[in-house]
């Protein structure tokens, strides 16, 4: 052999030769969330099966890296210096529902919105409000996600995990989850790998036209042609996120390409060449508006994931068209 051979990162040999689901090295992360931003993670999994999560596990502790488990990437911001460890994300392996009555077993990578169209054909009623929630099943159990009135909590009985700590499956009953608004205490190595629900029986043809309704209402209210994470911050007691920010004229501030929607105040939309850097000051900017303007913290729904500045004082930020009234948010 003549020349110089590439160094293979021994985090991937190890990974490549034990998962069969696929390994990529230095991989980009922003096509894998909704706000289409961040950088590269060294390398990123999708497993198929629990042994490739048991393969994660080990590398992991082997080569002394952390793991982040991606779902959709509806509710993440990652940073554009990236992800130093494993990335892991839920293939196909993951997948499927099993309808049994009013029992319903998911996997942890299947969809929100089909999941909620599955369910409503099976004659199944209460989870209509999670046709507009783009995320997994596990991302959805790990934020309590909720929309018009319903929640996770509402609907599950347990949840099966894989502890990326210790390479160990366990079932978790709901109770013993922390579900609140989203928010959950699972540990941060658990991996929500499958989920059992309890749906009430129902009409099929009156839940389609629920669901039909919510997507109609999101259309029209929310900036869903552009790139956004959804909520960027959870609702203070007794008030809405949209609302405060566009009272303190947050609508149409702008951080490089990271826009406060103008069509919902508490969205962030991403214009091409925007950075997550540009959306973590963005953020940054609405909190200290609404702070100065009503006096209260709002708390991020939206996860950051990998390294960000910590907060600065930013200055006065551009004005936008704070004298618009709030429409009332149903979730
Ligand atoms: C247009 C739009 C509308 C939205 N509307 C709503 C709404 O009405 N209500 C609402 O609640 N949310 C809403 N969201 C936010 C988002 O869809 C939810 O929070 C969703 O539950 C996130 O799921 P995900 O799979 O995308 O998770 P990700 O964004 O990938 O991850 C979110 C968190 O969950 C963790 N995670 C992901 N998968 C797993 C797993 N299998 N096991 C353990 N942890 C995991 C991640 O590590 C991260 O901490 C919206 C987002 C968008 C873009």
């Amino acid at each position: 052999m003549t020349g110089a051979h590439r160094t293979v990162d021994p985090l991937v040999a190890e990974l490549s030769a034990a998962c069969g689901g696929q390994v990529i090295a230095d991989a980009s992360l922003a096509g894998l969330t909704t706000l289409r931003v961040g950088g590269r993670a060294r390398v990123l999994v999708t497993a198929e099966t629990d042994a490739d999560l048991v393969a994660v596990s080990r590398a992991g502790r082997d080569h002394g890296v952390g793991w982040a488990v991606i779902g959709r990437g509806s509710n993440l911001l990652i940073s554009d210096a990236g992800w130093p460890g494993i990335a892991v994300t839920l293939g196909r392996g993951f997948r499927g529902v099993t309808v049994d009555g009013g029992r319903v077993q998911v996997g942890a990578a299947e969809p929100l919105p089909s999941l909620a169209v599955t369910v409503a054909d099976a004659g199944l009623s209460g989870f209509a409000w999670a046709c507009a929630v783009p995320g997994t099943l596990g991302g959805a159990v790990r934020m309590n996600a909720g929309a018009h009135g319903g929640e996770m909590v509402d609907h599950l009985v347990e949840v099966e995990v894989v502890r990326l700590a210790t390479a160990t499956r366990e079932s978790w009953p709901v109770g013993a989850l922390g579900l609140t608004y989203r928010h959950s205490e699972l540990p941060d190595d658990a991996v929500v790998v499958a989920a059992t629900l309890e749906l009430r029986p129902g009409d099929a043809a009156e839940v389609r036209e629920q669901i039909a309704g919510i997507r109609a209402w999101r259309r029209a209210h929310q900036p869903l042609n552009e790139p956004n994470c959804g909520s960027v911050f959870t609702n203070p007691p007794g008030d809405s996120a949209g609302r405060l920010i566009d009272a303190a004229g947050g609508k149409g501030l702008r951080v490089g390409n990271a826009e406060v929607s103008q069509r919902h105040a508490n969205f962030i939309v991403t214009r091409p060449g925007a950075t997550a850097t540009d959306v973590h000051r963005l953020i940054e900017q609405v909190r200290a508006r609404v702070r100065a303007a009503a006096g209260i913290e709002l708390v991020a729904e939206v996860t950051l994931l990998g390294g960000f500045e910590p907060p600065q004082d930013t200055g006065p930020a551009g004005v936008g068209d704070g004298a618009r009234p709030a429409g009332a948010d149903p979730w």
